[in-house]
């Protein structure tokens, strides 16, 4: 049986493993960039970390007792993906610079091309495309006059200085709290352009010493437990925050009000930093020292909206002009891309990109109606929140990998859901979605166009029993 996966990020890396292990050998893993490791590989911005533990954000088969921090920064986590892809030997299965642009299904096999003009043929395609990955440019007047470096968070420019520099970072999501705690004292002036203000949880984040890390050497049990209690912890919150009046999600923002009232000293900059929605209704964001950074006397918080860039900087609806040498765009992606461009056509012709012309959606965010023999890891309306996606996108490979086995023990040519598994699937989801937290008033990248959430609405107990087993009569099995 031949496998396609795309995307050689954490999932794709994490597919090629699970399969090979498997005893299925004919893999091929595309990979537009010229080393793996997805959105660890494009954000190299300072500060960059990830916001779920480390030693959860781990594969369950390869945990790492040489973390350096609970919370690693992303230079740490890209070598571990590496390490594990060169430990399980998936590397070499791996296609460089070989982005696929068409994916067709003809003669019950997908037909592969990618942008070099090489052509495949598969049994089944595993789309590990990742969610965050095409930048959002905000649309501002004069932006393309602008005289200094301009980049978004994405796509940070190394050989621009930052030392020494008037850095203005537009946007106040995880990114750009991150970025300004690592760029503020480096920077000569730091302004960061506030469009609306998040509720930061307190969060610290001291070195491991090296005797813990030795002792995780010497017993891997208890790397093993501390993955477990971790686990355990994150399904906890998971569980409550679908549940907008939960015990979980009191604590959460008497956390965040407390972190506010306490670290913030001026009256003036709290009110301004004071978000008017609730505590995890956009995504939470943690951070050890923002609102210390955000006080330091190089620092402004800018609040009046942008009005327009030009050649020296960007000016403020006051009329003021906030002159600056690099601006950073921390405006967040464009998030329901999933594998497009690609463009997928599947049974009779079938276009995804009409499919999918209001929104994306899968079934149980892992297969399409007539998109045979086509799977997607972290796809659209899957968990999301702050749990370690490594642990989501393994319970969903083991139940795609039961979809496989269906093909590769012969039982049918072609699986994919039905079209009324996905309808009921929808309705009920989108009917759950509104006691979430994330409905409870705000603007947020968990929003669809419609203001829906575009999430796993349910606990994560819920996500983990129905990954367990496919229920078959949501699959249309032929051949
Ligand atoms: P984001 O959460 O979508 O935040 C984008 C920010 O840009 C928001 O503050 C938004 O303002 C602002 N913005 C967008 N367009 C704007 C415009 N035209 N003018 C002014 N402001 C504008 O993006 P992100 O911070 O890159 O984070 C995205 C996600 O990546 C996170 O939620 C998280 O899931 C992930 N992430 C994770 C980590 C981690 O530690 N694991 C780190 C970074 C990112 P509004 O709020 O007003 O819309």
């Amino acid at each position: 049986m031949q496998i396609a996966i795309v995307g050689a990020g954490m999932a794709g890396i994490l597919s090629a493993i699970r399969l090979t292990e498997a005893g299925l050998t004919d893999v091929s893993v595309y990979e537009k960039a010229d080393r793996l490791g997805g959105t660890w590989r494009e954000n190299t911005y300072p500060g960059i970390a990830c916001d779920v533990p480390s030693h959860l954000y781990s594969y369950s088969f390869h945990l790492n007792p040489d973390w350096s921090h609970p919370y690693s920064p992303g230079q740490e986590i890209q070598a571990y993906l590496e390490d594990v892809a060169r430990a399980h030997q998936v590397d070499g299965l791996i296609r460089f610079g070989e982005e696929v642009v068409e994916c067709a299904w003809k003669d019950q096999q997908w037909h592969l091309e990618t942008s070099s003009g090489l052509q495949d043929k598969v049994d089944f395609v595993i789309a590990a495309t990742g969610v965050l990955h095409h930048p959002n440019y905000p649309e501002i007047e004069g932006i393309e006059t602008f005289g200094g470096s301009i980049f978004h968070s994405s796509r940070w420019d190394h050989r621009v200085a930052i030392d020494g520099a008037r850095v203005g970072i537009v946007g106040t999501g995880s990114t750009a709290v991150q970025m300004v705690s690592a760029v503020v004292d480096r920077a000569r002036k730091l302004s960061l352009f506030q469009r609306t203000p998040q509720w930061i949880m307190p969060q610290e984040n001291p070195a491991y010493g090296e005797e813990e890390r030795a002792d995780w050497i010497q017993n891997p049990q208890k790397l093993q437990k501390l993955h477990t209690s971790l686990s355990e912890l994150f399904a906890g919150f998971a569980n409550g925050i679908v549940d907008a009046e939960s015990p979980q999600m009191t604590m959460i923002a008497d956390l965040c009000r407390q972190n506010l009232e306490v670290k913030v000293t001026d009256p003036l900059l709290r009110e301004k930093l004071r978000p008017n929605y609730r505590a995890a209704c956009k995504r939470l964001v943690i951070s050890p020292n923002f609102y210390e950074s955000m006080q330091k006397a190089n620092a402004e918080l800018v609040t009046e909206p942008i009005e327009c860039i030009e050649t020296r900087g960007v000016r403020t609806d006051d009329g003021r002009l906030h002159d600056l040498d690099v601006l950073v765009l921390a405006t967040g992606f464009k998030v329901d891309a999933f594998m497009r461009p690609m463009s997928v056509i599947g049974r009779d012709g079938k276009d995804l990109s009409q499919v999918w012309a209001d929104r994306p959606n899968a079934y149980l965010s892992i297969s399409i109606p007539d998109f045979p023999n086509f799977v997607m890891l972290n796809g659209p309306n899957g968990p999301v929140g702050n749990f370690s996606l490594i642990e989501v996108a393994e319970m969903q490979f083991d139940y795609i990998m039961q979809l496989i086995d269906l093909v590769h023990s012969g039982q049918c040519r072609e699986v994919s859901a039905t079209q009324v598994a996905m309808d009921q699937f929808e309705t009920e989801r989108v009917e759950a979605a509104a006691t979430t937290i994330w409905s409870t008033g705000c603007r947020s990248w968990y929003l669809d166009d419609r203001g829906i959430p575009a999430t796993w609405p349910w606990s994560f107990d819920r996500f983990r029993a129905e990954m367990e087993r496919p229920k078959m009569v949501a699959y249309d099995r032929r051949g």
